[in-house]
């Protein structure tokens, strides 16, 4: 089955000039299946990643996640639609400093209000486990290291067990030791959790041990 399904997708910017950066992008993604996605800086990959994320809407074509298409979804369906089936980390972690690694990873899950506070906390306690992070679920997440700070960001992507997995550079900001490691759970959830994987990369290694590299140049596909 096919998670994800882009078909003849455009993207306008229309500031300074009007600008397609997407020019027709279609491609399918199955489950458990991890991909890189690479390309020359302005190539457009985080203007392709943003709207698979539903976090922009505005766009021409089709985008279907989990057969349920995006084109023409209130915001408010698509922020609660992404919230249980999209999780996304980004290079910059964007954890609220003041509140501890596990409130930062349960937030998400509270949001959805599905199960009561004790199972989600076990399953964020799980989360920090499997991340190797477990000893600093008490801690403010501003006081910890960046390498530890991207699992935390990791583990709140996952809070809600989202089919989809998208990351835009999540080892961007890392030491390669800590890219080695987070790749290595990238690879590890697409595996054993069958969960799909779609991450924008830089890093050579990364894209050459996915199991498919989408490479994108002036807002095209190449190769997929
Ligand atoms: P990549 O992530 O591959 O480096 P981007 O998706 O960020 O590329 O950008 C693709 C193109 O879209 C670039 O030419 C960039 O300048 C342009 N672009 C990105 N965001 C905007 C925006 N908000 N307004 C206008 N142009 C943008
Ligand atoms: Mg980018």
């Amino acid at each position: 089955m096919n998670v994800l399904e882009v078909a003849n997708l455009n993207k306008y910017f229309t500031e300074p000039v009007r600008n397609q950066v997407l020019k027709g992008v279609g491609f399918q993604v199955e489950a458990g299946e991890f991909v890189a996605i690479t390309g020359k800086s302005g190539s457009g990959k985080s203007t392709l990643l943003y709207l698979l994320s539903t976090m922009d809407t505005d766009f021409e074509g089709s985008i279907m996640i989990n057969g349920e298409q995006m084109k023409g979804k209130t915001n408010r369906w698509l922020a609660a639609f992404r919230n249980q089936h999209i999780g996304f980390v980004f290079q910059f972690h964007y954890l609220l400093p003041e509140f501890t690694s596990l409130e930062n990873v349960m937030l998400p899950a509270r949001k959805l209000g599905l199960y009561p506070k004790d199972q989600i906390e076990q399953r964020a306690m799980d989360l920090l486990k499997l991340l190797d992070v477990e000893s600093q679920a008490a801690k403010r997440a501003a006081l910890l290291s960046g390498g530890q700070q991207q699992r935390i960001a990791i583990a709140r992507a996952l809070i809600n067990d989202p089919s989809i997995v998208m990351g835009d550079e999540p080892t961007g900001n890392l030491d390669s030791a800590n890219s080695a490691t987070v790749f290595g759970l990238f690879k590890e959830l697409a595996k054993e959790r069958q969960q799909t994987v779609l991450v924008v990369t830089h890093d050579e290694d990364f894209a050459r041990r996915a199991d498919r590299r989408i490479y994108m140049a002036d807002g095209q596909i190449m190769e997929g």
